[in-house]
């Protein structure tokens, strides 16, 4: 019997070995962490051997084939012992990718990844088709085959990681919103890596399949001559005449083939400011190439909601707008948010530094910007960056005080925007934790 490995006990771990299990494997679920009950016993319950805690390195190196979750990265012993023993070690969505012949489309990028996978799930569910979510959102690809499910269509969102680990699978449709420098510590800080794993999306595509691009983003336009791949490709720009388009009179225009012709007025749009001009451009091209008609995906744009954490209006308190967008883990993303922000700004930023370069964001912050609120255990970095651009700037160490501060810097008119450019691990469990916090803290205030 082949003997298939698990490297990580989360969704996806669990859900490979699930799939792993009902293919007949010999599987063996191993997590140097620990595993929630849940998880454990539902292994018990199909009869699948586990370990926690430790990685017993004999039973691990004995294996044909081994399913490493994205979050663990190649210098873990353990992988690097797998690797020098030269056996495979695969990603959940290759593994699940073998067992379904579902049309698939996968979509990408260092920002707007989950936000373009929702909308574009979002489209094909309001018009009908039997869609499913996978990959980083939801329940994993390799659990709903386990369990049967008979999808036409996974929208599935991928990491960089979990690209890393696919060598067979094909995407039908697939979507590159853009690519900035983020987790350089999985890629010998080296950027060049991180960007040739995000291109690797567009592996095996023949002619038949298709590639959504973002025609305006630098990086993506720059390192794009260089790959080598079969795919046909599609553009979106705010200022070029691509297939999809966004022109001065706020006029989305998308045309995937030529039966298509959508325009939709952005303002219509239930997601705000430019990024989610992009997204919604990007997602609309997939779901025309799914067979969408203008009609139906129109219809579907005006009644999407997204995820939480993310540009999230919450409340108005005295007259100040509060905007959680907690997800804004990036300096990238941070600068789409203060980009669309139209009222005077009371920034709050700060977290865990993943190697910030500030100085993109200078001149929005200049012009926007009239209060810094540094928002983590070591705020020197911010600090130096902003002492002189912003007139205002202080501390806080905790949610409760941040809000505090917030409340007495802004005045009526003013938004209070949560964009930290930083992850949340220093005073927070996760970005979701921070946001929540934020979240209770205004409506405590508005009471
Ligand atoms: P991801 O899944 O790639 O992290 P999300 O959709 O969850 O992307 O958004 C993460 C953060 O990035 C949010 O703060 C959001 O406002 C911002 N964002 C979303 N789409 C884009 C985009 N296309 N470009 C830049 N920033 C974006």
């Amino acid at each position: 019997m082949e003997k298939l490995i698990i490297l990580g006990g989360g969704e996806s771990g669990v859900g490979a070995a699930l799939l792993g299990k009902a293919k007949g494997f010999d599987v063996f679920l191993s997590d140097s962490g620990k595993l929630s009950d849940a998880h454990k016993q539902e292994l018990e319950q199909f009869g699948i051997r586990y370990e926690e805690g430790k990685h017993t390195e004999e039973l691990i190196l004995s294996a044909t084939e081994v399913v490493k979750s994205p979050g663990i990265p190649e210098k873990a012993p353990i992988v690097k012992a797998l690797r020098a023993k030269g056996i495979n070690i695969i990603s959940e969505i290759e593994f699940a990718g073998r067992y379904t012949n579902a049309r698939t489309i996968c979509i990408t990028g260092a920002n707007g990844k989950t936000t373009t996978t929702l909308l574009t799930h979002h489209l094909l569910r309001s018009a009908g088709y039997k869609a499913e979510l996978a990959g980083n959102v939801g329940t994993s690809l390799a659990r709903q085959i386990a369990a049967g499910n008979q999808a036409d269509w996974y929208v599935i969102e991928l990491s960089s990681f979990q690209l890393d680990g696919m060598y067979d699978f094909k995407a039908d449709i697939a979507i590159l919103t853009n690519i900035t420098p983020d987790h350089l510590d999985r890629y010998e800080y080296k950027f060049e890596n991180y960007i040739r794993s995000k291109f690797r999306i567009t592996q095996n595509q023949t002619p038949s399949e298709t590639i959504i691009l973002n025609a305006d983003d630098p990086v993506t336009t720059e390192w794009l001559p260089q790959m080598q791949f079969d795919g046909n490709r599609l553009f979106v720009s705010t200022h070029n005449n691509t297939s999809a388009a966004y022109t001065s009179n706020g006029i989305l225009h998308v045309k995937a083939t030529d039966k298509n012709n959508l325009q939709f007025a952005a303002d219509k749009l239930t997601i705000k400011g430019l990024h989610n001009i992009y997204n919604a451009m990007q997602a609309c091209l997939a779901a025309q190439l799914a067979g969408l008609t203008d009609e139906q995906i129109a219809n579907a744009l005006t009644t999407f909601v997204n995820a939480s954490h993310r540009l999230e209006y919450v409340a108005t308190v005295d007259g100040v707008d509060y905007i959680d967008d907690s997800k804004a883990t990036n300096v990238d993303s941070a600068w789409y948010a203060l980009e669309c922000q139209q009222k005077p700004v009371v920034w709050i930023a700060g977290g865990t530094d993943k190697g910030n370069d500030y100085s993109t964001l200078n001149d929005l912050v200049k012009s926007k910007v009239k209060a810094l609120v540094c928002l983590g255990i070591d705020n020197a970095k911010l600090i130096k960056a902003y002492t002189g651009i912003v007139p205002q700037i202080v501390e806080a160490r905790s949610m409760e005080q941040c809000i505090a501060q917030c409340h007495q810097l802004a005045q009526s008119g003013d938004v209070v925007l949560l964009s930290p450019c930083c992850a949340s691990f220093d005073l927070f469990k996760s970005y979701v934790h921070r946001g929540n916090l934020f979240k209770e803290s205004v409506l405590q205030l508005k009471k």
